[in-house]
This record gives C-alpha cells, structure tokens and sequence, in this order.
C-alpha cells in the first residue's frame, strides 16, 4: 500500500496530477489546430506551465527543496515569445488565480536548481513530439538521494489504469516508492490510496516471445541494432514504438518484457538525462524489474544533469535481463 501520510508521496502525487492535468487541457485545446500549422506552440505552453505548476506547490510544500527541471524561463522572456507567455499565463490562472507573466516566470525558475545530494527532478512533458502528434506523453517527477531515486511518480493522461491507449480516457497516475512496490491509480479521480492497484512486471522467461519497446522517434535509438537484437534473441514480435516514459509503465504492469534505449548512430556521445529516466526507472524496478545501462552497469542519479557514466538504457521484467544484455554484447550495441 502507499501511504499518502508520506508528504513526499502526497506532493508527489498532487504535484503530477496537477500539472498532467494541465497538461492534457492544453493537449485537447490547442495541439489539433497547431498540426495543420506545424505550429510547435502547444508543447511549449504545457512544458513550462506543468512546471510552473509543479514549482509553485514544492515551494508551499517543501520550501527550498532542490528542484531540477528540464525548463528555464530565459527563452520566454524575450518578445518573440510574448504570445506563448500569455497562454501560460492564462493556462496557469486555472492553478493560481489572478497570477501574472512575471510570477509564473519566476514559477518556471523555481526549477533550474543544480543537482544536490538529495533533490528533486521534473520532466514537465516527456515525449513533446508524442503530445504534438496527439500520442503519448507523460509528466515525470522524482525524488534522489546520494544518486538513487527513492520515488517516483508519472503523470500519463492517454492510457487508462488497465494500460490501455485512450485518448479521451480518464488517465493514469503511477507511483513507486523504494521498498514499498508501484501502483496504479486514475489521473482524473481525488487521490485516494485505496484506489491504487499493485503493479508487476510479466512472468515471461522465453526470450523468443518477448515483447520489445523502443522510442517512436527513430533518432533517439538505433533500429537496425534493435533489429539485430530482435534475431539475436529470436524473438518474434515487432517492437512497440511509444513516445515517453509510458513505456516504463508498460513495462511495470507486465504489457512488455524488454525496453531498450540504444545510441543513436548521429549521436554516440548522447547521455540520458536524469529527468528522462528517474521515475520510470523506479516504477519498473519495484514491480519487480531490472534496469541498468546497455553494459549492465545500475543507473547513477548524482553525476548531474545527465547519466555520464551510464550509455543508454536497458530495461526488463528481470527474468530476461541476462540475456538481454548478453544479446546487446553481442550485436555490439
Ligand atoms: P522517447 O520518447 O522514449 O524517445 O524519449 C523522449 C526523450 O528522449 C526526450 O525527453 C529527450 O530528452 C530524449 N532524447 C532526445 N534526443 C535523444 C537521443 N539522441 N537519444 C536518446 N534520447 C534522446
Ligand atoms: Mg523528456
């Protein structure tokens, strides 16, 4: 069970839901219009207003607590984005009431602290080409100590808490604490601890059937090595291509049995960034998963911004990550 008299899940939870909500607002309101306009404004408004919202109940929660966010308000400050302001601005009066531009700038900026010891990281949108798409995204949020992620929570407003895509749906709202399992909950419901189901990753031991994930963007991976591994280990089903940390929940709720994150062929020097893997990470390792970098090597969470010492990511039900990795040594991935 989760226990909400945990204030760090309690905010954690309130925190996600508010800005994924707000989140799935601006998605329904402004990305199908933006499409026919290959206008990139809709991500850019849910981006900093979920992490002005997020910003804005740390602080009244945990005053001075470290907040490491991907967003910083530098790049709204300027004229050219006046009108994107203005959305976030009216978005962000839904939260705070009669709240101003230069309040929810100053909201924004309540997460460009460094990494500490112990902090908290924010992904306001993961998967912006998914939410711009009208695919999957998630809101993402963690909390680190001494570089391993004791909480995890993702915000995911288009599947429903049976992991199903709905993109009309009430939403699901996932947690994970160290040593206390993953859960799952409804993102549009009172945050109840009674609603949340335990979630567990899948039993399946034969590599042949298992089920892959991998980035939909094909320039965040390597599809031809991915491909080389799906015969490696004979496996007969084409991966599941999906925006964002949704994999990570299907992963933990036995929807998939391995998760990989290649290098990108244009980009081998590419390091994960720590908002990117936190809570997902978490949320398979307590329903009973593994996940470590393609060498085998456990993620570290305190070397900054990025995982410097980690390349790429490799995520199973824990029953196939040995020869997962063995697979992955021997495609040289
Ligand atoms: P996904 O939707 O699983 O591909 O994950 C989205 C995340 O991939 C974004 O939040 C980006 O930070 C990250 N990303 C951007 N470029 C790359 C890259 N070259 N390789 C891996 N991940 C990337
Ligand atoms: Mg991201």
């Amino acid at each position: 069970m989760i226990s909400l008299d945990d204030k760090k899940n309690e905010f954690a939870l309130r925190a996600v839901k508010q800005a994924a909500s707000l989140a799935a607002d601006i998605q329904d309101e402004m990305v199908s219009e933006a499409l026919t306009k290959d206008d990139r404004s809709p991500v850019t408004v849910a981006d900093f207003a979920a992490q002005a919202a997020v910003g804005y109940l740390l602080e009244k929660t945990f005053p001075g607590a470290l907040l490491v966010g991907e967003e910083a308000s530098e790049a709204l400050r300027s004229p050219d984005e006046r009108a994107s302001l203005e959305k976030i601005t009216a978005f962000m009066q839904r939260v705070i009431p009669g709240v101003g531009p230069e309040e929810v700038c100053n909201l924004i900026d309540r997460g460009v602290d460094a990494p500490g010891e112990n902090y908290w990281t924010l992904d306001p949108i993961d998967g912006t080409k998914g939410f711009l798409r009208g695919a999957q995204y998630a809101t993402a949020l963690a909390y680190v100590e001494n570089g391993v992620v004791q909480l995890g929570v993702l915000g995911c407003p288009n599947i429903t808490p049976d992991l199903q895509e709905n993109f009309s749906g009430e939403g699901s709202l996932v947690i994970a604490q160290r040593g206390g399992g993953s859960w799952i909950s409804t993102l549009s419901a009172q945050i109840n601890e009674n609603d949340f189901s335990p979630l567990s990753v899948s039993t399946q031991s034969d590599p042949a059937r298992a089920r892959l994930m991998r980035s939909f963007e094909s320039d965040h991976t390597n599809t031809a090595l991915i491909d080389e591994f799906q015969i490696e280990i004979g496996g007969e089903a084409d991966p599941v291509r999906m925006d964002s940390q949704v994999k990570y929940a299907l992963l933990a709720s036995g929807e998939g049995e391995i998760y990989l994150r290649l290098l990108s062929p244009d980009r081998m020097d590419y390091r994960e960034k720590i908002w990117d893997q936190a809570a997902g990470s978490i949320i398979v390792e307590e329903a009973g998963g593994i996940v470590t970098d393609l060498d085998g090597n456990i993620l570290d969470f305190s070397k900054g911004r990025t995982l410097k010492e980690n390349r790429g990511i490799c995520a199973s039900n824990g029953l196939l990550h040995g020869e997962a990795l063995e697979a992955l040594k021997k495609v040289n991935a």
